[in-house]
């Protein structure tokens, strides 16, 4: 589904140059839960957003379904990311200013979704990830464990391949992060092609499929029993 080649990223911090990722050659699955591991500094959260579209490698070839993705203009790029991909992101990243059910819509307004029948959407995804009773509070008014929930169902209004996740229980207590840990377990079982960034050695191995990197390099590629 997705062919990275030869990836490299550098960062310009004014005259200074970063190499993030220095050649990086990765095929991923459909169906796969791809853990991706490695210290601070490594180039995964770099690597996760060259994955999902939202930022561009500066060199390397990057094909999706066989396409080179870099001959797109943006606003095609835009509407790949919006229909296959799903984002979840350590600290939650919800708008404090809507509901939990307005989160959810957002992504959907730009969906095929007709607008009648995105509210009903909306409250299914939330009663699927448990906050049925939790539909018209604010993110300030919900737990951490909570947010996050809310932030899967806005991942997966609009049905993606793909959720990327970088560090998803990253500020969640262990017992709240195992609760979202098994929700992608459930989603990668139903077909949902889940790549997620972890720096915690248990959750490392929570996948079918391991890699690791260190300093911009791919350094090791284990499949996994999932646990
Ligand atoms: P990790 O997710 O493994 O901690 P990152 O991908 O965030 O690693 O970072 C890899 C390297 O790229 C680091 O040296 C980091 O400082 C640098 N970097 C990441 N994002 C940016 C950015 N937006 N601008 C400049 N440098 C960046
Ligand atoms: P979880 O819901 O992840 O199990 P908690 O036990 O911390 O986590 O939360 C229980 C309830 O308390 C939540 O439903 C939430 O609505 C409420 N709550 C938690 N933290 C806050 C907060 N900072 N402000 C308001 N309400 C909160």
């Amino acid at each position: 589904m997705i062919k990275l080649t030869n990836i490299k990223k550098k960062y310009d911090l004014g005259g200074t140059e970063v190499e993030a990722l220095k050649g990086v050659d990765l095929e991923i699955n459909r169906g796969e839960f791809v853990t991706i591991m490695g210290p601070s500094g490594s180039g995964k959260s770099t690597l996760l957003h060259i994955l999902g579209l939202l930022d561009v490698s500066s060199e390397g070839s990057f094909l999706l379904e066989g396409h080179p993705i870099d001959s797109l203009p943006d606003k095609e790029l835009a509407r790949i990311r919006n229909k296959h991909f799903g984002f979840i992101f350590q600290s939650f990243n919800l708008f404090p200013e809507l509901n939990s059910l307005d989160n959810v819509i957002m992504p959907l307004m730009y969906s095929q979704v007709p607008r009648k029948d995105r509210k009903n959407l909306a409250i299914k995804l939330l009663t699927d990830v448990g906050l049925s009773h939790r539909i018209y509070h604010y993110p300030n008014m919900l737990s951490g464990g909570e947010q996050q929930r809310v932030a899967i169902a806005r991942a997966l209004a609009n049905n993606p391949d793909v959720i990327l996740a970088d560090e998803p229980t990253g500020n969640l207590p262990s017992e709240k992060g195992s609760e979202i840990i098994e929700m992608l377990k459930e989603l990668n079982r139903k077909g949902v092609t889940i790549i997620m960034v972890t720096h915690d050695n248990d959750l490392g191995r929570c996948g079918t499929r391991k890699i690791s990197f260190t300093d911009g390099k791919l350094v090791s590629d284990e499949s996994m029993v999932c646990c």
